[in-house]
């Protein structure tokens, strides 16, 4: 594949920008095929710099989840540009799709707009202190809820003050969560948990019910605020909360990514009991009350709300997740698929320093297939089961070249370096 522009962007870029890229799109853990930048986006497909089409199991991290340039979503998008996007206040859209957010969420009686992700968990976490006055906020060990000071996985530039009320306790262990909710005594503001446990890096579990049960107890026991972490599984899994499935209501919830099908915009939404301290903190952005992304974000919901989207990628993920099940096993792997079947995590048994699934999602790029080798993938509702199909055949023939060159396969060097840095840390 040739990959010479993004060979030369990748040269332009390192002199402009620290170490020619950041955060969570940086292709500095993936391996050293995976292109960096890409041109275009349509549908189920991205195309690469060189204009290298691939089938995109990762969804731009999880924003597209109907597909990239959705017709309806971006004409959506387009009518009100022609308007104003913005301005020097927020447009009508605003409360239309803040009417529409507290109609499809249970627990939803108001919503604030933000940004991103880390916007919308971070304004969580000010409205729970804002609200109970109390400070400890726990979360999940090894839980992602954005790149703030408080929250970042990576230490470089954060003090411990930045988290000196954040303690953690173990996802689904309610022994744990209890141990935790005690030591913080009477200063408890608030519990985090994710929809279901997404770490990178291991396997995905689903919510226990009688965890999901404990942490709304324990917050009613206590009076703090429970906060479900929708930023990424939001839509993906239900039409409404993710918890509406277990019988339990948090008082806040975080979301972001997906609900404009990639324009940006992201949002805290919360219950009447915690109106008053959401009304308190002073929250804001330039472009946090944009109109562009409240247009398209009105219309993505629409097809929410409308269509099969979420039963059509259900369908195809467990296509895909039986399909690699019976490729690995006939070529003598055995994989860890993990998580619901529409946002996959795909491991290899017996993989520890990941090489295998380094060499496997490496031979797939070469086969048109972008899979990820460590992170959650996400299934968008533009794939068919033709898509589906292809990425099997692809995987067959990847599980096979995998197989041929075993006993060559190194660890990635970057991922063994940040490893021993993050041991070192703890
Ligand atoms: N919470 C969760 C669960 C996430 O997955 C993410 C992003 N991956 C965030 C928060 C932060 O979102 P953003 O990157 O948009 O700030």
């Amino acid at each position: 594949m040739n990959r010479a522009i993004d060979q030369a962007l990748r040269e332009r870029a390192l002199k402009v920008i620290p170490n020619g890229m950041y955060g969570h799109e940086s292709v500095r853990l993936l391996p050293a095929s995976f292109p960096q930048f890409f041109s275009k986006g349509e549908g189920a497909y991205i195309w690469d710099a060189d204009g290298n089409r691939y089938l995109d199991f990762m969804c731009a991290y999880g924003p597209s989840l109907l597909g990239y340039r959705h017709p309806q979503v971006d004409a959506a998008a387009r009518a009100q540009l022609e308007k104003g996007d913005t301005l020097t206040g927020p447009g009508p859209v605003m409360v239309e799709l803040a009417e529409t957010l507290v109609g499809m969420i249970d627990h939803a009686d108001w919503v604030m707009f933000c940004k991103n992700g880390t916007d919308a968990t971070t304004m969580a976490m000010s409205t729970a202190r804002a609200q109970t006055g109390k400070r400890v906020v726990l979360v999940a060990q090894g839980a992602y809820h954005g790149a703030a000071p408080w929250c970042t996985p990576i230490p470089a530039g954060v003090v411990a003050e930045d988290r000196a009320h954040i303690r953690t306790y173990i996802y689904n262990d309610c022994a744990s969560l209890e141990q935790a909710v005690a030591a913080a005594g009477d200063d408890l503001a608030a519990i985090f948990a994710a929809p279901f446990r997404h770490d990178a890096f291991t396997d995905q579990e689903l919510p226990d019910p009688a965890y999901a049960k404990l942490a709304r107890a324990l917050c009613d026991r206590t009076g703090a605020k429970l906060i479900v972490d929708e930023v990424r599984a939001g839509f993906r899994l239900a039409r409404g909360s993710s918890w509406d499935a277990l019988g339990v209501q948090p008082d806040l919830s975080a979301w972001g990514k997906c609900f404009a099908n990639g324009h940006p915009i992201s949002m805290l939404a919360g219950a009447e009991s915690c109106r008053e301290g959401a009304g308190s903190i002073y929250a804001t952005g330039s472009f946090w009350l944009s109109a562009v992304p409240m247009a398209a974000a009105i219309e993505t919901l629409r097809i929410i709300r409308e269509t099969d989207y979420l039963e059509h990628s259900v369908r195809l993920g467990d296509a895909l997740r039986a399909g690699l099940a019976e490729a690995a096993t006939r070529h003598g792997f055995t994989l860890r698929q993990s998580g619901p079947v529409q946002m996959p995590q795909i491991l290899f048994a017996d993989d520890p320093d990941f090489r295998i699934g380094y060499a496997w999602v490496e031979e797939l790029l070469a086969r048109g297939i972008y899979m990820h080798p460590w992170h959650n993938m996400f299934l968008c509702a533009a794939m068919t089961e033709g898509d589906i199909d292809m990425a099997l055949a692809a995987a067959d023939e990847a599980f096979a070249a995998v197989r041929a060159r075993i006993d060559t396969l190194e660890p990635h060097p970057v991922l063994v370096a940040m490893a021993a840095m993050l041991e070192h840390h703890d």
